[in-house]
């Protein structure tokens, strides 16, 4: 078998431009900054991995620029020299040298899945058990936009994609205008499609209980992160009382975290990203625990480019517990790629790529170019 040591370890951060600006409930992204990550064996083999998180550090508190320090500092000595299939050692080694700067860790996770599956040639799904569905709904996620930006993104969207569920962000704004917005927006789109709102745990107790329920007579259907990342208490009360489906992200960040939502009957639904868990790995983890409770989970995005979607696409797809569809749309929103070939969607669904690791090659010509001089 090819020498599974790896000698090199690169890292690069890319601006890759936005097809529109994409506001957040505290910031507005005109392009996607994006850590690509190359693990280089000594048989020549390259995986390929993504640092990438939603608009900068408010979400989780790592930065493009945060995680290539960490991982040219501390993570890339940590694997060079070592096999790829002692994946598990690596991760575990990790944690005694970083603490949690999960997104960092999970930008070499992939790499080291995708090389590892190249050099066995083999895709990555099958490091992870195997394909249980060959493609996955994706719900398509607006930014904060006006009234009519966002009912002719989502007719684009219905007639150029087939998109069927839209998930819509607030939170930045005083939540009774923001509230009436999307209330008009749902009356303005009707009920073909499923509506849900994202509100990035910028609302306090009071806030959610007073304006969710008009969301829910307004016909959204699924409510992500209302409250505080750490207030379990909190979202198993509207868990409780809103009478719809409340998905938890900002909560839950590791398997542990997962653990907790149980224990709290906290939520009906968890948001798993591959980004802010680690990893693949971790994110198998989660989702065990996640199956073994009967709760739902969500292939959720960080906006990851084509290789950290695709890494998110494999775990979603051999992952029967992710039975509650994907935001995996990520590579949609970048004016251009840089792979030779682009993930395929149709139908509102994205299908798994073909070929060994995570199925999709790099335009060397395309990354030298978004890449930050
Ligand atoms: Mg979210």
């Amino acid at each position: 078998m090819a020498d599974l040591t790896i000698t090199r370890v690169d890292t690069c951060i890319l601006d890759v431009p936005l097809i529109r600006p994409h506001g957040f409930a505290t910031t507005t992204a005109v392009a996607q900054p994006i850590l690509l990550v190359t693990v280089v064996t000594e048989a020549g083999v390259q995986g390929y991995g993504e640092g990438v998180v939603p608009g900068g550090p408010w979400w989780g508190g790592e930065s493009v620029e945060t995680m290539k320090a960490i991982i040219d500092g501390y993570l890339a000595p940590v694997m060079i020299g070592r096999q790829l299939n002692e994946l598990a050692g690596i991760l575990a080694d990790f944690e005694k040298v970083v603490a949690n700067d999960r997104f960092a860790k999970a930008a070499c996770d992939v790499a080291i899945h995708d090389a590892w599956a190249r050099s066995l040639g083999i895709p990555v799904r099958d490091l992870l058990g195997g394909a249980v569905r060959d493609k996955i709904d994706v719900t398509w996620a607006l930014g904060v936009l006006p009234l009519d930006e966002a009912v002719a993104e989502i007719e684009e969207r219905i007639a150029d994609y087939g998109h069927r569920s839209f998930k819509l962000k607030m939170g930045s704004g005083d939540p009774a205008v923001d509230t009436q917005r999307l209330v008009d927006l749902a009356a303005a789109v009707g009920n073909k499609v499923s509506l849900r709102i994202d509100i990035n745990a910028r609302w306090d107790r009071l806030t959610a209980l007073h304006y969710l329920p008009r969301l829910a007579d307004a016909g959204f259907d699924l409510f992500e992160q209302p409250t505080p990342a750490h207030d379990y208490h909190t979202l198993r009360e509207i868990t409780q009382r809103v009478g719809v489906p409340v998905m938890a992200d900002e909560s839950v960040c590791s398997p542990a975290d997962v653990l907790k939502v149980i224990e709290m009957q906290a939520a009906d639904v968890v948001a798993l990203k591959t980004t802010k868990l680690g990893g693949l790995r971790e994110s198998m983890k989660a989702a065990a625990i996640a199956e073994a409770a009967g709760l739902a989970c969500h292939g959720a995005t960080s906006l990851e480019g084509p290789f950290g979607t695709a890494a998110s696409l494999h775990f979603a797809c051999a992952t029967p517990a992710v039975s509650y569809g994907s935001e995996l749309f990520g590579p949609l929103l970048l004016r251009e790629s840089y792979t030779t070939a682009d993930l395929v969607y149709a139908d509102g669904t994205v299908t798994l790529p073909e070929g060994p690791g995570l199925g999709l090659e790099p335009d060397w010509d395309k990354i030298n170019h978004f890449t930050r001089k």
